[in-house]
């Protein structure tokens, strides 16, 4: 479905990330693995261009620095020629309730899931619109909709990716660069195995399909926004979440 497209996925060394990136290898795509470390990015995209017998580049980018992004989609277009699809991935938390966060806490995760967002969007916006055509997926989260106590900032960077969402489907349709958001819910990864199996149990209640999600379910997402298949959507929040967002 996305043969000889190029994908540049952000915070994809691991986690949903790496699911989407593999899942768009397998479906024909070169990628470009991008994470804020080198050597698992080095990793990842050994790992899948081995798997999928696909071409893939791994560059070491933090999202919250303009130049390191810059730095990432030339050596994008420099290997490549070209940038397709661009998935906004890389998000992380700092959970507190509100009278504890600090600043710094703050600060943190709006400037990585929303000024990163902002960034890496910013950063592919002429090529796209040179080539009259690119996809960006934005990775944003059921807490954005619903939020969740413990995570004021999390939820607000979750939610004003939704925005910039909307706002850059209406500045870049008119290009033919399509951009949706994916809001996963509660997914099987590293953050969730964290939790106690008391407090995943109550998760679940919140869940009409009654189970957690795989990186999969995201990754299959991704796959559908990016192709052709969608052609006709822009500006839209996928829920994969197993219903969540309805208890909302
Ligand atoms: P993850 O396993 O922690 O993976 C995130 C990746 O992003 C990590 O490799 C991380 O590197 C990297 N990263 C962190 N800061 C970065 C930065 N400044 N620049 C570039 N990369 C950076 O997280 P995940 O669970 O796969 O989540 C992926 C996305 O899905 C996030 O946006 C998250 O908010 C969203 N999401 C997840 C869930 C869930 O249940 N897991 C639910 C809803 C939404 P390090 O490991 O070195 O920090």
């Amino acid at each position: 479905m996305l043969k000889d497209k190029v994908a540049v996925i952000t915070g994809s060394a691991r986690g949903i990330g790496k699911a989407i990136a593999e899942e768009y290898a397998s479906n024909g795509a070169k990628v470009v693995i991008s994470d804020i470390l080198q050597d698992l990015a080095d990793g990842t995209a050994l790992e899948i261009k081995n798997k999928f017998n696909t071409e893939t580049m791994a560059v070491k980018a933090d999202v919250s620095k303009y130049d390191e992004v810059e730095n990432l989609i030339s050596q994008t277009i420099e290997k490549f020629g070209k940038i397709d699809i661009l998935v906004n991935n890389a998000g992380i938390t700092r959970d507190n309730l509100i009278m504890r966060m600090s600043d710094q806490e703050w600060d943190l995760v709006i400037n990585i899931n929303l000024k990163g967002v902002f960034n890496c969007t910013k950063a592919v916006t002429r090529p796209m619109m040179k080539q009259r055509s690119g996809r960006i997926i934005n990775i944003t989260s059921v807490v954005g909709e619903m939020g969740n106590a413990g995570q004021i900032n999390y939820s607000a960077s979750k939610a004003g990716v939704i925005g910039m969402t909307k706002t850059t489907a209406k500045e870049l349709g008119s290009r033919g660069v399509r951009v949706n958001a994916i809001a996963p819910g509660f997914i099987v990864s590293e953050m969730t195995d964290k939790l106690s199996d008391q407090a995943k149990e109550s998760l679940t209640k919140l869940i009409p399909l009654g189970n957690l999600g795989y990186p999969k379910d995201v990754a299959n997402a991704a796959v559908f926004l990016a192709s052709d298949m969608a052609e006709y959507i822009t500006g839209q929040v996928l829920n994969v979440d197993g219903g969540m967002v309805m208890q909302g």
